[in-house]
């Protein structure tokens, strides 16, 4: 008889969505999650469609069925090292990184508090930090603390040690599992600003990501919500927004990421509520706002945004940290070369499996992006699959898992 349990790899919303499903239907259910927590990227998504409503009240939902579910395993730090096997009997093994601290969330901070090492931030995309010893974000799930072992001073090791609640002395562990099917749900990371040099991604700090735009508005980000540029804290007065950055473009990404245009016609809104009157602009090829979205779309150009069709070429720093785009006006049939106070290249959706492959001879496409068939019983589900907003990744893991089943139950009959 098939094994009728089922690994998920990835603990954002579609690895969530797909063990919360498949664990409904009766599976038993191994939730891996590389980082110390749930949610993925959209816990750190200030506002996210079609609500516009903060995402953690819908992540709590799904965090509470995972609580009141036995049959959820969830194993945080951990990644998968090998698979072998068959759809019905896959054998994998499991690496889980130590935590270092184990109590209750007082006794925890308690420690986190006298630390005095710190590391950048990566929930806030290195903007601001946090101790050495950490709670992940304000609505983290599992909710522990964790300790960046790298990070700490052989004084600082000696001081951590005296805590009850801490064992640096923790070694990694290697768990090994046997399951009937797998769905591989490791999501997206931003395309990395680094790689645009053209655009002084990485270099020029008023030059930001989208995803770094989602955390300054947001309460829990490093300005408190207040959409301040990163060089000296002052409020922007003219912004511009670079579409399809990175994306749609053969010398990096040739898709389209789908959601890049919504998600700058959303970060005008956000603009526009803290300061009326701003200057914003927006450079792009196409908008790209599907289906009901074209409402949005006409209601955000309407608040009197500059819309430039054409793709910069350049973004230069001046002397006082602003920025100059050059770039192509297909409209006025000129080149222009405007001065910002902050730039947001709306960055698209890089798989994790454009660097981080599954550990089977798994297919991709050009970008990276799984492709389902390759490997009966191992199914890619969400935006390691293709590009798409939380709707679209719900979706797409539920139809990973009734896949899942179905690779499982014949196995059974044949
Ligand atoms: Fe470009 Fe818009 Fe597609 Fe993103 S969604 S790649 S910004 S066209």
């Amino acid at each position: 008889m098939a094994n009728r349990s089922i690994l998920v790899v990835g603990g954002g919303i579609s690895g969530i969505t797909a063990a919360v499903e498949a664990a409904e239907a009766g599976c038993q259910v191994f939730l891996v999650e590389k980082k110390p927590y749930l949610g993925g990227k959209v816990t750190q998504i200030n506002e996210y469609f079609p609500k516009m409503c903060p995402p953690n009240c819908g992540l709590e939902i799904n965090f509470q069925r995972i609580r009141k579910n036995p049959n959820i395993t969830v194993i945080t730090l951990a990644e998968v090292e090998k698979i072998s096997g068959e759809a019905g009997n896959f054998d994998v093994s499991i690496k889980i990184k130590p935590r270092y601290i184990d109590g209750d969330y007082a006794s925890c901070e308690k420690v986190a508090q006298a630390c005095t090492a710190e590391r950048p931030n990566d929930f806030n995309f290195g903007m601001d930090k946090t101790k050495a010893v950490y709670f992940p974000h304000l609505f983290a799930f599992p909710a522990k603390h964790v300790v960046d072992i790298d990070e700490l001073s052989e004084e600082e090791k000696k001081a951590l040690a005296e805590h009850e609640v801490v064992n640096l002395d923790e070694e990694p562990k290697i768990m090994n599992i046997n399951v009937g099917a797998i769905i591989w749900a490791t999501g997206w990371n931003p395309y990395d600003i680094g790689k645009l040099s053209n655009y002084g991604g990485g270099r020029f700090e008023n030059v930001i990501s989208n995803i770094m735009m989602e955390r300054l508005a947001s309460i829990t980000g490093p300005t408190g919500g207040k959409i301040l540029r990163p060089s000296d804290k002052k409020e922007p007065k003219k912004i511009a927004f670079v579409q399809c950055a990175g994306s749609r473009d053969e010398h990096h990404m040739k898709c389209c990421s789908s959601v890049c245009c919504m998600a700058t016609l959303k970060q005008v809104n956000y603009i526009r509520e803290q300061y009326p009157d701003a200057e914003i602009t927006i450079y792009f090829m196409d908008i790209r706002a599907m289906g009901k979205y074209e409402d949005y779309y006409q209601q955000v150009v309407g608040k009197d945004i500059d819309m430039i069709k054409g793709k910069p070429s350049e973004i230069k720093e001046t002397d006082n940290k602003n920025l100059v785009i050059l770039s192509e006006d297909q409209f006025e049939q000129k080149v222009t070369n405007y001065e910002y106070h902050l730039v947001v290249l709306a960055t698209g959706m890089e798989p994790s499996t454009a660097n981080d492959k599954i550990p089977v001879d798994f297919k991709y496409d050009v970008d990276g992006f799984a492709v389902n068939g390759s490997v009966p019983g191992i199914y890619a589900a969400g935006c390691v699959r293709k590009p798409g907003d939380v709707a679209t990744s719900v979706q797409d893991a539920t139809a990973a898992v009734i896949k899942a089943l179905q690779s499982i139950v014949v196995k059974e009959v044949s």
